[in-house]
């Protein structure tokens, strides 16, 4: 990943010149809701209750739990029959009862640089609804993969800079909705034990995966749906399944001050918090939620978030507006108000959207509002944005998810476990 604090080589932040694949969307017409229910995504909980459902006795469901989680989630089967430590017979019963189903891919996209963009179909909520449809992005880097993971369909909070906000809030995914979007990457990705990863993609040098980090930024907030949030996390850092660390799982929020405390209780990840102003008045207008949890209670709140170290950060995330947030005296305001606060900074250049009431600050102010972060001793990366080609063309998904190109870039900038900071 380049750092990119004493650039001024706006060049390159421009996209790649080679094409993007595109995988054009299937239509609506074909979509046929799902007979059976299907066993991907479900946890430990989930899965014993299914398989008691269908008659498996209580003395066995354990065993069959744990045999059907490997092949779930180790090694990504998509057939029953491939299930071979699990008894003929269960096999059929299974078959007869669930499927595998992930959910369905509508629309692929492939930057030049790597990344990878999924439109994602979910069953509706109730019979008869029209299926809904979130994004998944994977951006390689070097020495790790990030999957940007949406928590709900649609947002009930309303902050001005973001698109979703301008939409309602359609349902809160199932925490196995949340788990499967790891499964379908993989899955697109050829990144499970067997599979060779598709032309092109990065593959770790180590033999690692090519998903080793999960950032919750995509689509919703993950804190108004944290049962679930918890429950999925629950299931994707199973060190006998999916096994993703903890610290390489990353939460933000824009600052659901009651929720966080449960948030590091229950699912003990990395956290992150878009607090893209340095006043109240500001913040009241650009993340409302700022009325009702002002800048005091949520940096109150991340003091108290478990396990911060100066190698357990918390992430705050800071939008670039141009005008509004990008003057020197708020860079030193940032510096002062984080003080003793385990942070990372990131300043993510704004991604505009039609009708949009910002523009994204000149790339003079960016580097400069980074260098006085960076001089107060945090690395304040403003990462090259990827896979600019493929989320410019957002408009040919779904107008709710036209935003994922600041969603992209955010999941360029989240830290990863372990990743070494130079705030020193
Ligand atoms: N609801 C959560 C997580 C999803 S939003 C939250 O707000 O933190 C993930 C990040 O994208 C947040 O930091 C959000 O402020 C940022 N974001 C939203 N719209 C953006 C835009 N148009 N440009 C840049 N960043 C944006
Ligand atoms: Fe919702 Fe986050 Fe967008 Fe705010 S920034 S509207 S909380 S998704």
């Amino acid at each position: 990943m380049t750092e990119t604090h004493h650039s001024s080589d706006i060049a390159a932040r421009k996209p790649q010149s080679s094409p993007a694949a595109f995988v054009e969307k299937a239509p609506l017409e074909r979509y046929v809701p799902p007979a059976k229910p299907s066993l991907v995504g479900l946890s430990r909980a989930a899965l014993a209750e299914a398989l008691g459902g269908i008659g498996v006795p209580p003395a066995q469901r354990k065993m069959r739990v744990q045999q059907i989680w490997h092949w779930l989630y180790v090694r990504g089967v998509q057939d029953f029959d491939a299930m071979t430590s699990v008894s003929k017979e269960l096999r059929a019963l299974l078959d007869q009862h669930f499927t595998l189903a992930r959910p369905e891919v509508v629309a692929e996209q492939i930057s030049a640089d790597g990344t990878r963009k999924w439109l994602l179909r979910l069953p509706g909520e109730h019979a008869g609804e029209n299926p809904h449809e979130i994004e998944c992005v994977y951006i390689p880097e070097a020495g790790r993969g990030t999957l940007c993971l949406s928590s709900q369909v649609g947002c009930t909070l309303t902050c001005s800079f973001c698109h979703t906000g301008t939409q309602r809030l359609v349902r809160n995914l199932t925490a196995a909705e949340i788990a499967a979007q790891v499964v379908v990457a993989r899955d697109r990705l050829g990144d499970w034990p067997g599979e060779t990863p598709p032309p092109g993609a990065f593959v770790p040098s180590d033999g690692g995966r090519l998903v080793s980090n999960v950032v919750f930024m995509g689509m919703g907030e993950p804190l108004y749906n944290l049962d679930n949030v918890a429950a999925g996390i629950g299931v994707l850092a199973d060190n006998e399944g999916l096994s993703l660390s903890r610290r390489r799982i990353t939460v933000s929020t824009s600052g659901v001050v009651p929720q966080m405390a449960r948030l590091g209780a229950e699912a003990n990840t990395m956290l992150a918090v878009s607090l893209h102003a340095v006043r109240d008045d500001l913040r009241n207008e650009l993340v409302p939620l700022n009325r009702k949890y002002p800048i005091r209670d949520l940096l109150d709140a991340c003091r108290a978030y478990p396990g911060l170290s100066n190698a357990r950060r918390v992430t705050f995330e800071y939008v670039m507006l141009k005008g509004v947030n990008d003057s020197d005296a708020e860079a030193r305001e940032l510096v002062r108000l984080l003080k003793g606060i385990p942070a990372k900074i990131n300043l993510i250049p704004f991604n505009p959207w039609p009708g949009a009431p910002y523009e994204c600050s000149p790339w003079e102010r960016i580097e400069r509002f980074s260098e006085i972060v960076f001089r107060a001793g945090y690395a304040s990366p403003v990462r090259t944005p990827r896979g600019r080609d493929i989320l410019a063309a957002c408009g040919q998904l779904k107008s709710e998810t036209e935003k994922l190109s600041a969603r992209a870039r955010l999941m360029a900038e989240a830290e990863g476990a372990g990743a070494p900071s130079s705030a020193e």
